[in-house]
């Protein structure tokens, strides 16, 4: 998935950010309200990861609540992307107002990355409207929870990134994904992209799963052959 993260703390932002992209996931990281806003309103993205306690712009002081805001303006603009506020301050008072502002979970700090990401799923999940956690297309199962991929009962093992790549086909069987939608999935903004990256993961993955499994529109993107 792409993530937004918008957290000022930059130990907790850049332990955040590297335990994210081990799952797997692009991770874009803004500092401050301001950011947060331009980034919101400038790109798409599956989940955002909203500290409440942000300066409202560069070199200001942190302002314990100022992340409410950036939730009001994305909700005010009937913007459905799921959010997880993380916040310092153990106060019912906060979780409370996230949660009224339109927050989908929250967390308090400190909490373990494990209890993070079983969180992002699980928000996810709900914002997908699957009971099922499990994707499934054509013999084919994927499941976020366990990161287990099978074909027709039997375990497939697929590195991060071409998980990354067959789930996001899998989250929308039929639909034709462009190579720039692939990698904003595997790549968050300053992430070297490597050339035909893209390219180079279908092929691994077809190599895995069978060639007719990933069909390509030429000059368009990839998509994943109909169900014989
Ligand atoms: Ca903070």
């Amino acid at each position: 998935m792409r993530l937004l993260l918008a957290e000022d703390d930059r130990m907790i932002g850049d332990s955040l950010r590297q335990a994210l992209r081990l799952e797997g996931h692009a991770v874009d990281w803004v500092y401050d309200v301001a950011a947060a806003h331009t980034a919101l309103t400038a790109e798409r993205f599956d989940l955002v990861l909203l500290d409440l306690g942000l300066p409202d712009l560069p070199g200001q002081p942190t302002r314990p609540t100022a992340g409410l805001a950036v939730l009001r303006a994305l909700r005010s603009r009937s913007d459905a992307t799921p959010v997880i506020v993380l916040t310092a301050r153990d106060a019912t008072a906060d979780r409370v107002a996230g949660l009224d502002a339109g927050a989908d979970d929250y967390l308090v700090k400190p909490f373990e990355l494990d209890e993070l990401t079983a969180r992002i799923r699980a928000v996810a999940r709900r914002h997908a409207g699957r009971a099922d956690p499990a994707l499934a297309h054509a013999g084919l199962r994927l499941d976020p929870a366990t990161r287990q991929v099978t074909q027709d009962g039997r375990p497939v093992l697929l590195s991060a990134r071409e998980f990354a790549v067959l789930q996001a086909l899998m989250q929308r069987p039929g639909a034709v994904l462009s190579r720039a939608q692939l990698e904003d999935r595997l790549y968050g903004w300053g992430d070297a992209v490597e050339s035909n990256a893209v390219s180079v993961y279908v092929h691994q993955l077809r190599k895995k799963l069978g060639a007719g499994v990933i069909d390509s529109m030429r000059g368009v993107g990839y998509f994943l052959a109909p169900a014989p």
